[in-house]
This record gives structure tokens, sequence and C-alpha cells, in this order.
């Protein structure tokens, strides 16, 4: 059997050699929990805040604003529901605004939030899947005190102005003087963009490990200083009440070194993605029928990140048929009890029912390689020519 190829890192990564052999003292002799004041507890509290300094750098921001959590869907809903919490007991604006195409981490605790009595303006994007600036706007100057815009989006790859989208806020916020919390959710984009929290004046951004060579079961939140967030989960008061429960030792030490790595790494896998992405998108615009979803343009787009439809084929049977040959790749339409809908993502770029059917996602990532591409181009070319009208049926 020929080697497989992996092509959904978006979905999850495979934990990196450095990051496991760094971890596996901290699952055995290294077992200390951090609260303990004796010596293997104060070892694993060092671990514990060598990591949040790893991770600290990576994001150009203070250790103190790095709060571990279990995944990007934990540091997402205490992000927002948590400074919900701080809104109403605050007496503030009880208006959130969100793009359409937010990962359900995010949706979902708007629409919570919507059933308790918030306003949320629901942001619509264009045919690439970009918010547009007068709209966020308009949502700012009646009121909004919470904006939640993700920075990559997981489906289409398509990269909001995240810089711009931070600006606006900002000048809305002093032209009227008062404060407006912006959360991002940037777990797509850790590791393969720059992130210089210095800078991007972002209240909150949350992440997860297994994206980047972590394993799953680690995130972080970070959270600006003087940034009030309530708790939403309560316990042993750990990670300064936010995430309560006994650290995860071993992974938080795994997502140090995944972020360290993924420092001084960032700007070569960069361009090796976008090498990738830019390599398979020309080879699948050759074919007919095929459409991209998402940006067309590669500044645009998450880099590593392809998405397309292609007619004629629903794009699970092609995730199905691409399997067989040994290549894992992903889908835009889920299966719900026994029907196949399209996302929201796709609905909301505009696309019809049946061509958001046909939709596919493949994503490369750090263990990826120039033969992955060429196999990739030669497996989607047998299927895709073999279904589409008009060309010979086969594969
Ligand atoms: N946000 C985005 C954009 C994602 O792609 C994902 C996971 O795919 C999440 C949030 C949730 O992260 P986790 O799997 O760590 O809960």
């Amino acid at each position: 059997m020929e080697a497989l190829i992996y092509l959904d890192n978006s979905a999850t990564t495979r934990v990196r050699p450095e990051v496991l052999e760094a971890m596996l003292p901290y699952l055995s002799e290294n077992f200390g929990n951090p609260s303990s004041i004796h010596t293997q507890g104060r070892k694993a509290r060092e671990a514990v805040e060598q990591a949040r300094q790893e991770v600290a750098d990576l994001l150009g921001c203070q250790p103190r604003e790095v709060y571990f959590s279990s995944c990007g869907t934990l540091s997402n809903n205490v992000a927002l529901l948590g400074r919900a919490r701080f809104v109403e007991a605050n007496g503030l604006n009880k208006h959130l605004v969100v793009s359409r195409i937010e990962h359900p981490s995010v949706m979902g605790p708007a629409q919570y939030l919507e059933s308790q009595g918030f306003r949320v303006t629901y942001l619509p994007v264009d045919r690439e899947g970009v918010i547009r600036l007068e709209a966020l706007e308009t949502a700012l100057r009646q009121g909004a005190s919470m904006v939640s815009i993700m920075w990559a989006n997981n489906e289409i790859g398509v990269l909001q102005p995240v810089e711009a989208i931070t600006e606006l806020v900002e000048k809305v916020a002093s032209e009227q003087g008062r404060e407006i919390y912006q959360h991002c959710d940037a777990v797509q984009v850790i590791g393969k963009l720059p992130v210089d929290l210095e800078k991007l004046k972002l209240s909150s951004l949350s992440f997860s490990g297994h994206k980047f060579g972590a394993p799953k079961g680690i995130g972080a939140l970070f959270l600006r200083r003087l940034v009030n967030v309530m708790p939403i989960i309560f316990g042993g008061g750990q990670e300064m009440g936010l995430m309560p429960g006994t650290e995860p030792l071993a992974n938080i030490v795994a997502l140090g070194v995944a972020s360290r790595l993924a420092r001084l790494e960032q700007e070569e896998l960069q361009k090796r993605l976008l090498g990738y992405q830019e390599k398979l998108i020309g080879a699948l615009l050759q074919l007919p029928g095929v459409e991209l979803t998402g940006p067309s343009s590669a500044h645009r787009r998450l880099p590593g990140h392809v998405s397309f439809c292609a007619g004629g084929i629903e794009g699970e049977a092609l995730v199905l048929k691409s399997d067989l040959r040994g290549m894992a790749i992903s889908s835009g339409s889920a299966c719900h009890q026994g029907i196949i809908e399209p996302s929201a993502v796709l609905r909301a770029i505009g696309l019809s029912p049946e061509k958001a059917l046909g939709s596919v996602r493949i994503t490369f990532g750090r263990d990826s390689s120039d033969a992955d591409v060429e196999k990739a181009c030669a497996i989607l070319q047998k299927l895709l020519t073999g279904v589409l009208p008009g060309a010979e049926r086969g594969g």
C-alpha cells in the first residue's frame, strides 16, 4: 500500500516528536501538582510558568496575559460568556457583533447570549467571506460593546482584515468614550502567520494546541491586562480562577514547546505552505467545473488552505474516494441524521445548496512535502475528470 497523505491539517495535526519527547517526563517522574508546595509541586509549577513564557513569546504579550485552557472551544466560550457576565454586571450595552461565518464555538455562545436578552448583530460577508467594515462601524455606532470576529475561517480559509477591524474598534471606542471589547478566534492562524499582540490591540484571542503540533486537550486564551472577564466555571482557582481545574501539566509543557518551535519556524512554514497552496490551486483550476470557495488571492487566504467546489460530485463522496486512495481531506458538508447538509459558512458566502454540497477542503501542514502536492494533484485530477459532466467516467 502506498504511503498515506494527510492533507487535513486544519482539522488537527500530528504531535511533533520534539513535543512528545518534552512532555513524556511530565507523565512519569515529574508528575507533581503545580499547586503543591513540595519539591515535585514546585518543579511542576516551574514547567507551567516556562510554558506560559513560551506562549507569551509566540504571541508578543506578557506571560500573565496567558491562561491555559483545554481547547479553542473553551477559550472562546470563556472569552465571550465571561465578558458578557461582566457587561451585564456593570450595566454596559448588551450588544455583541459576530460575523456570519464564525466557528460553532463562537456562534454557540452568541446564540445563547441572544436567548438571554443580548442583542447580537450577525455581520454578513461577501462572496469571498470577508466582512464589510462599514457594516461593523454601523453596529459599533449603535452601541455594540463586544465584537468577536475570527482571524481565519477553517472552512474557506478567508483571512479577515484583523488589523483594520481593531483600528476601527479603537476609533469608535475613543470617539464615544467607552470601552469596546474585541475578541478574536485565532485557532487556525497560530504558527502560520505572525501574531504580535503588542501591536494588535485585541482584548482577547484564543487558540488551540492540536492545530500546530501539540496534543488535543490543550489551548490558551490571551486576555489583555486590565480587561475584565468574569469566570463562567468554578473550582479551585487555577489560572486566576478563569480556567479552574488541576493543570494538565504534560499538555501545558507540550504547548510551550510547540509554541517555541512555531515561533522559530513560522516564517519558513508560511512560505512553504503558500508554495503548496499555489501549486494545488493552479492544478485544480485547470480542471473543468472546479471553483474555489473563499478568496481567490493568496494574500487573503490562510497559508496552506485550499477549498473548492467540484460541480457534479458531492464533497463527502470525494472525501471517501480520496480516502480509498490513501489521501485524507475533508468536505464542507456534513451528514446530519442521514441527510447531507451544506455548512452555514458556505451558505453565508452565497453558494447554492447544490454547489455547497460539492465543497472540499485540503489543508497542508508542517509535515507536507512537494511529493504530497504532486500526489494530491494526480489523485484529484483522476477523481474529478472521472465524474465531471462531459468527461470520461471512472475512479
Ligand atoms: N475555532 C476554529 C476556527 C476552529 O477551526 C476550531 C477547531 O477546528 C475551533 C475554534 C475549536 O478548537 P478546539 O478543537 O481546540 O476546540
